[in-house]
């Protein structure tokens, strides 16, 4: 899906230093062979800024200039990292540190803390947002769920600008933020979560980067230890480093100058956690003898692409806009971006989930597909649209398969099992490695079939789902395997982050999508309210969130699809308009004064500067446009995607056939067995309990069941209607 996995599938170690160099263009070159003192890049999205700084590093390793174990690489996600690591392996330079921020920190503090502090590290809290809710109730103040998370959002940006609690208040006014509550309420239950944290004995990820900074700071011999391992220091996407991380790396750095950052102020989208791009733009001011070179020409997207991102751009106001720097895009011409308006969101995600089966059905590969979207509370409707259209998918994109929480768990308990072994009473019923495997896991979550539930319970299944894989791939591989071999084989995989691989289609939020790019892009929900965001007030705010949408354009390589839905849910007021950042890019809509004329309307634009892009009012079925769902059982209007398949409300009664359920989710796994894909691309949870409920006698009834489409019809109807009518679907299958 990435740079390295699709340019490089059968990479060649280049033979020599200079080899590394061919393959970089002049600027890039001249990034590549600064070697000695601070270095500078500011450019654009996709300008090859992380291939220069991943060439310099093998570059100056080749050349016997810089001791692979004296550098470190500080990139933003441990996702990059990971990329990172790989692309220095394919340049010949092995032994070189690519972390982020906060896992360099981690491992100093870990390895420095007992003689720093004495003893071990505390244990990092798993589960922030219940720390904070234990606070609010210490503190007798209720929070619903949104307010908690907000309460911690401001938690967090409290230290990340190392604000004490008795200081937020002043901190929060001078920087402008608008707090979800009263600040003085804050600043207590921050003052309360510190407080129950040391209770505890926890820290979180925030005090990990302080902790260091600190020991750091007051220990001139473990800071001058740190100093003598690591003498070149390389930062990546620095417009979004935060004061605590420029505070950290200053520290790494003392009075040494072996400093190269990259950037693109353009991309500037963790504001609200503190982050600015002032330490990026300002480079030269805080060292005045810097080399700073600019990039621009975009190897990554199409000239189509790239004209749209352009016009983002040219639309954008502030310190970052000032710096923009024109793409020119390096690759063939492809499709113009397609902008499509939907009746409503569940219209939308069918809409692009059909797409993507046609992509998919013509042969693009689904990991070389992203649908992205600006909150996370978005992704269930897809991921219930892809599941529906048959399309396998992965969520969180961005974080490391053995840093995840349930995988951690796991992985602990399953070394548990293996250290008791058989005393384990877990074990007794389980002759061989897989079932000990799932007996383990069961109780960590694991079971059978996936969960009908949200996003995050499925993502912990899917987890348990692949270790429970690869412990059968592991035993197939090795007869007679046992626990204690497959905790080792675990180990060595989170050792060099060896996932176990899912193919499919990239689910992630715009800020997950950073760094990162794709054939083909949907960004989805780009209406007023959601980008920008209801949220964003200030014009600080509203900037950046269109330089969100310029991150989300500027991962597509070739396909661009955007989008939007006019209401919410079908039959509701269609009183959504599409983004403004769109206005005078997309078809129809007015151009920005002076630039393009009016497009006609919802027609295609021509002889325009903007993209000639086919704006379709996508129809949804009529059943949703007529009417409002209701719930079949009391009658409220349904609103929540999940509930409208079910055509009642989640908490009234349901009226399913417990014997039929059971005999249609065996039936799934067996038909998600034989097609290799997981069971919810059969179909959801939701869809089989509303089969069970309703009980279709023949076709008609079957299709009116939300999440039965054409396409399962044909596939599946037969054998749903064969367990409805109580026979062996196997038995019409030999009659055929
Ligand atoms: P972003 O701002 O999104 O992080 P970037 O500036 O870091 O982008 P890269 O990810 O390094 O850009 O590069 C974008 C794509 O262009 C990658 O697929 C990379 O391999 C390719 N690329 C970069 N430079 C060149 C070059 N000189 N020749 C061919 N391909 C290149
Ligand atoms: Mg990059």
């Amino acid at each position: 899906m990435t740079a390295a996995t699709h340019s490089t599938l059968f990479p060649r170690v280049p033979d020599s230093a200079d080899a590394v160099l061919e393959g970089l263009d002049p600027e890039q070159r001249a990034v590549a062979t600064a070697l000695h003192g601070p270095v500078c890049v500011l450019a654009g999205a996709g300008t090859g800024k992380t291939r220069a700084i991943t060439h310099r590093i093998a570059y100056g390793v080749r050349a016997g200039i810089l001791q692979p174990s004296s550098v470190l690489a500080v990139t933003f996600t441990n996702r990059a990292a990971g990329e990172m690591r790989g692309r220095l392996r394919q340049l010949g330079a092995v032994g070189v540190q690519a972390r982020t921020f906060h896992s360099a920190a981690l491992r100093q503090l870990q390895y420095f803390w007992p003689k720093a502090v004495g003893g071990t590290l505390p244990r990092l809290v798993d589960r922030k947002i219940q720390l904070v809710a234990d606070a609010a109730a210490a503190c007798r103040i209720r929070l619903d769920r949104g307010e908690l998370r907000d309460v911690t959002a401001e938690i967090e940006w409290s230290k990340v600008t190392q604000t004490v609690p008795a200081d937020y208040t002043a901190a929060a006014a001078k920087a402008g933020r608008e707090a979800p509550r009263d600040p003085a309420e804050i600043a207590q239950l921050y003052a309360a979560y510190e407080d129950l944290k040391r209770e505890r004995s926890v820290i979180d990820f925030e005090d990990v980067l302080l902790l260091t900074v600190a020991v750091l700071q007051d220990r001139h011999d473990i800071a001058e230890q740190v100093r003598a391992q690591y003498q070149h220091f390389v930062v990546d996407e620095y417009q979004d480093v935060s004061p605590l991380q420029q505070r950290l790396l200053e520290l790494w750095l003392g009075d040494r100058e072996n400093l190269c950052v990259v950037g693109d102020a353009s991309q500037t989208i963790y504001s609200f956690t503190g982050a600015t791009p002032d330490h990026l733009l300002d480079f030269r001011v805080r060292h005045p003898g810097a080399t700073v070179v600019k990039l621009v020409r975009d190897y990554r997207s199409t000239p189509q692409v790239v004209r749209l991102a352009n016009g983002l751009l040219a639309q954008a106001r502030g310190r970052a806009a000032d710096h923009r720097l024109e793409l020119v895009s390096q690759r063939p011409a492809g499709p113009e971006p397609v902008f499509t308006e939907y009746t409503d969101e569940p219209a939308e995600a069918e809409g692009a989930a059909r797409r993507i089966r046609e992509l998919i059905d013509s042969g693009v590969p689904a990991g070389e597909i992203a649908v992205l979207f600006r909150t996370n509370a978005q992704s269930e409707t897809y991921e219930q649209a892809l599941a529906d259209a048959g399309v396998p998918y992965q969520l969180r994109g961005a974080e490391r398969f053995f840093d995840r929480p349930e995988v951690r768990n796991a992985i602990t308990a399953l070394r548990a099992a293996a250290r008791f072994g058989g005393n384990d009473a877990l074990l007794d019923d389980a002759p061989d490695l897989p079932s000990q495997v799932r007996a383990v896991l069961s109780g960590k979550g694991w079971t059978p079939q996936p969960p009908a539930g949200s996003g995050a319970v499925r993502e912990s299944w899917e987890s348990l789902a692949a270790l429970v894989h690869l412990a059968q791939d592991f035993t197939a591989a090795r007869s007679g395997a046992t626990l204690a071999d497959l905790v080792v084989e675990l180990d060595e995989r989170a050792g060099s982050q060896h996932a176990p691989t899912v193919q499919g289609v990239t689910l992630a939020s715009l800020h997950a999508a950073k760094g990162l790019e794709w054939d083909v892009v949907f960004l989805v929900g780009v209406a007023e309210g959601m980008m920008p965001i209801t949220y964003a007030k200030t014009d600080e705010q509203i900037e950046e969130e269109r330089r969100l949408l310029y991150v989300g354009v500027t991962r597509a390589r070739e396909h661009l699809h955007l989008s939007w839905a006019l209401s919410r849910s079908p039959g509701g007021r269609p009183n959504r308009r599409p983004s403004r950042f769109l206005t005078g890019l997309r078809p129809g809509s007015h151009a920005v004064a002076g630039r393009a004329g009016a497009a006609g309307a919802g027609g295609v634009e021509r002889g325009s500067w903007t993209a000639a892009a086919t704006a379709v009012l996508e129809q949804a079925p009529r059943r949703r446009q007529r009417t409002p769902a209701r719930c079949r059982v009391c009658g409220r209007t349904l609103t929540d995607g999940g509930e409208m398949k079910l055509m009642r409300c989640e908490d009234c009664p349901s009226d399913m056939d417990e014997g039929l359920y059971e005999r249609l989710r065996e039936w799934r796994g067996e038909q998600a067995r034989r097609s290799g894909q997981p069971a919810f691309c059969v179909f959801t949870d939701k869809t089989l309990i509303a089969i069970a409920e309703a009980v279709p006698d023949d076709e008609h009834e079957l299709a009116r069941i939300p999440g039965v489409g054409m396409r399962k019809l044909r596939r599946y109807g037969a054998d749903v209607l064969a367990l409805c009518a109580g026979r062996d679907p196997a038995e019409g299958q030999d009659q055929d």
